[in-house]
């Protein structure tokens, strides 16, 4: 049997970058060899283990066949008579399409350091129709090499976008078309990757919403820069949307609750969060009660980030006002309310009235 690493781990030594995970690839061995050897299955109908030590995923060479079920709609033939060659050629992009053996020397059927060198994502073979997630895929590889100057070839766009236009990308589940979309998100330059889903014609599938939309990436280019979490990008890219729309993108993409609320609570908030400065201390209580800033200070730090994010790079002095205005609220203090006999709804309401005294003040000071 012999073992490569393959993908990622190859791929991005060549590039000089960090390696995080490594995937091995096993050609010439039985699923009886790998049991032998301690290697633990990771699913049933899946020719891929983890090594007893590592962790490491080693995956047995094999071909694909679309099908309707199995993992993510395919089956795998993997048997010890599948090589090297005939395993990389189903790999989405030449530059994920190459293996090192432990001596280290790189095996490139495909030219992948040809591409690598050019900066070219390139698809290795004409199989790459048959899975849909290589569009987010190859989108998600330009959101993160934009840096080194990564483009996609034209032969490539050409064939997302028939892809695209043949509506197979509405068989993806939800699971992964998020996995993909929160990876890109939290790539260098995100906006990238719903730049190139646009432009073949992905969007109208995956994100409808979006596509109808002139959104703002230079905010989500910029939470990127600020290394802003998952949910300020997704909020920040959600922006402008009706409520509708977003509670709609969220709910078939089936995005973590943490993702969902913020971008809701932006999609409500946001036009107030500019106009901090002249809201009335009413409103900016209302708007402080929605957020619960008693109990979840955290995520209104969130709302005020995503909101700084579309300030066009000028300075964002609603945010200081607002970090302000929760301080003073926090601040009010229950305790003499209690002492005075106050209980139930009857202490609700004093305890309102004395934050928006607070809030006035604030507002006069
Ligand atoms: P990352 O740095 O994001 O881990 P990676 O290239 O290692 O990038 P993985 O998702 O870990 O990506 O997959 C490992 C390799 O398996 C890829 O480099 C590619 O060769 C192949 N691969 C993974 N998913 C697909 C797919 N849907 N279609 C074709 N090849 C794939
Ligand atoms: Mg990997």
């Amino acid at each position: 049997m012999h073992i490569y690493k393959v993908g990622g781990a190859v791929r991005d030594r060549l590039l000089g970058r960090p390696v995080s995970d490594i995937d091995w690839l096993v050609v010439g061995a039985t699923v009886e060899e790998m049991h032998a050897k301690g290697f633990r299955p990771v699913g049933a109908d899946f020719p891929v283990f983890l090594h007893p030590k590592t962790g490491e995923e080693y995956a047995l060479a094999r071909t694909e066949r679309k099908s309707g079920r199995g993992y993510g709609g395919f089956t795998f033939h993997a048997s010890p008579g599948v090589t090297l060659e005939e395993d990389l050629i189903r790999r989405d992009l030449t530059i994920n399409a190459m293996a090192e053996d432990e001596q280290g020397n790189v095996y490139d059927p495909y030219h992948g350091q040809r591409d690598l060198t050019a900066r070219i994502l390139r698809h290795v073979s004409p199989a790459f129709a048959e899975d849909p997630l290589r569009v987010l895929r190859v989108a998600r590889f330009a959101a993160r090499y934009a840096p080194l100057g990564f483009k996609v070839a034209d032969e490539t766009l050409a064939l997302m976008r028939q892809i695209s236009a043949s509506g197979e990308l509405q068989a993806l589940t939800a699971e992964r078309s998020w996995k993909e979309i929160e990876r890109a998100l939290m790539e260098a330059e995100p906006q990238v990757f719903v730049q190139v889903l646009r432009a073949c014609g992905a969007l109208t599938d995956l994100m409808p919403e979006l596509a109808a939309h002139e959104q703002n990436l230079a905010a989500l280019q910029r939470a990127a820069e600020r290394q802003q979490p998952l949910n300020v990008r997704w909020a920040c890219l959600l922006r402008g949307l009706e409520p509708a729309q977003i509670k709609a993108l969220n709910q078939r993409l089936k995005a973590p609750r943490e993702c969902q609320e913020l971008a809701s609570l932006v999609g409500e908030f946001a036009d107030k969060g500019d106009k901090a400065l002249e809201l009335d201390a009413e409103s900016l209580l209302e708007m402080l009660q929605k957020f619960d800033v008693y109990r979840r200070p955290q995520r209104f730090e969130e709302f005020i980030a995503a909101c700084e994010m579309a300030a066009q790079g000028q300075s964002y002095p609603q945010g200081e006002y607002l970090r302000g205005a929760v301080a003073i609220v926090r601040a009010v203090d229950v305790k003499p309310l209690v002492e005075a006999g106050f209980t139930g709804q009857g202490l609700g309401a004093a305890l309102r009235e004395k934050r928006l005294e607070a809030l006035k003040a604030y507002k006069n000071g």
